[in-house]
């Protein structure tokens, strides 16, 4: 058999790639990195997020996680806190691609590593690589909805901070972008946070300069990051995000994509790692029943236009100033309301691909 070729071995790319040869289908993965990176992402690993890893029979717990099961947000000197309506992880990203891709070679996926692709070419059927387009291969309708620029770094955070964060993720609201504060494997705090280029140019353009004007305009984060140490030597950074975006597939489409490729929820719901693996999952169920690209699209797309609207919608209520304070307000009168929020934005339960064999 020709082995199916998949281009970009991050978690959908890798997780395509051990469901394809654990069904006995030769299979070949290309990633660009030759071992573990740091990748810009919250590190919050949702219940569908956590059931595919599973199905694939990945042991998350056995590398560490940390255990999340509350939701506070923050915003000036409010805070609303309620518990989520799943228990979530928080793992890093180095670890866990790491770990699924090696699980991929172990179920006898062949996987060539350090070789970046530079456009794509006609033996790839699944293309996996990412937020950003590969040459020859643009994604269509091409938004880029606001100039947002992502940092993540690690921290070591003081004991008490630690205590406090301990089992929570935290959403802190500031002007013009959010943060996302959580412990991972180790009790390294994760804050990964987003902001409009317009506003980081303000604050003076670099990573202290931003820390330092969020630390003023957010107490929360202030207390947080009290005598805490950078674990990384320079933040992560990422810009042109294409949030929103969902694949529009052409009939003759050849092609499947995966994860971000396919589509880009909003960071800030912590489930665009589960949409990755999600659309693994259910290219792999059309590849083996033999529907084509543009059948596997629609599927996709059905399951994943809900939320990714509703977080779209979200997003924007809490961007603007008086919509901010406006959610706030509400959340304050019904913390309900932020699991039933999380519980929205996510691939609605009976739509997860189950058993893969
Ligand atoms: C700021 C931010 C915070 C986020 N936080 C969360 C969160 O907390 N929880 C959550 O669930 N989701 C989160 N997400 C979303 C999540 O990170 C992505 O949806 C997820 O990583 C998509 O997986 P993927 O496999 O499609 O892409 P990736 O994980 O980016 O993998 C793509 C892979 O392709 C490889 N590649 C790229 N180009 C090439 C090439 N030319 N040749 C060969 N290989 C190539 C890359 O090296 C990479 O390994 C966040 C996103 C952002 C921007």
């Amino acid at each position: 058999m020709t082995p199916i070729v998949i281009a970009g071995g991050g978690l959908a790319g890798a997780a395509a790639a051990c469901d394809l040869a654990q069904h006995g289908q030769p299979v070949r993965v290309i990633e660009r990195n030759l071992g573990p990176v740091h990748k810009i992402c919250g590190d919050f690993l949702s219940a569908e997020a956590q059931h595919y890893l599973r199905r694939l029979g990945l042991d998350a717990a056995g590398l560490g996680v940390h255990p999340i099961s509350r939701v506070r947000v923050a915003q000036g000197a409010h805070l609303v806190q309620a518990a989520l309506p799943f228990t979530a992880i928080g793992l890093s990203r180095r670890v866990l691609d790491e770990a699924l891709l090696t699980h991929a070679a172990a179920l006898g996926a062949e996987v060539q590593r350090g070789v970046a692709l530079a456009s794509l070419t006609p033996d790839i059927t699944c293309l996996a690589t990412g937020k950003h387009d590969l040459r020859g291969s643009a994604r269509e309708p091409h938004n880029i909805p606001e100039e947002l620029v992502g940092f993540k770094t690690y921290l070591r955070l003081a004991p008490d901070q630690i205590a406090a964060l301990r089992g929570h993720v935290e959403v802190i609201l500031f002007r013009r972008g959010y943060a996302g504060l959580q412990l991972v494997e180790c009790e390294q705090a994760n804050l990964c946070l987003l902001i409009h280029r317009d506003h980081l140019a303000q604050v003076g353009g670099t990573w202290a300069a931003l820390l330092a004007a969020l630390c003023l305009e957010a107490p929360h984060l202030a207390r947080r990051l009290r005598d805490a140490v950078e674990l990384l030597e320079k933040p992560i950074t990422i810009a042109r995000v294409p949030y929103g975006f969902i694949h529009r597939p052409q009939r003759d489409e050849r092609v499947f994509r995966l994860g971000d490729q396919a589509c880009v929820i909003p960071s800030f719901t912590g489930d665009g790692m589960s949409m990755a693996l999600h659309s693994a999952a259910l290219a792999v169920r059309s590849l083996r029943a033999g529907q084509s690209a543009f059948e596997y699209h629609q599927l996709l797309a059905h399951d994943v236009t809900g939320p990714i609207r509703r977080a779209w919608t979200l997003y924007r209520l809490g961007r603007a100033g008086p919509g901010r304070a406006v959610l706030i307000h509400a959340l304050r009168l019904w913390p309900g309301l932020l699991s039933q929020t999380a519980a929205l934005t996510r691939v609605a339960r009976r739509n997860w691909v189950e058993d893969s064999h």
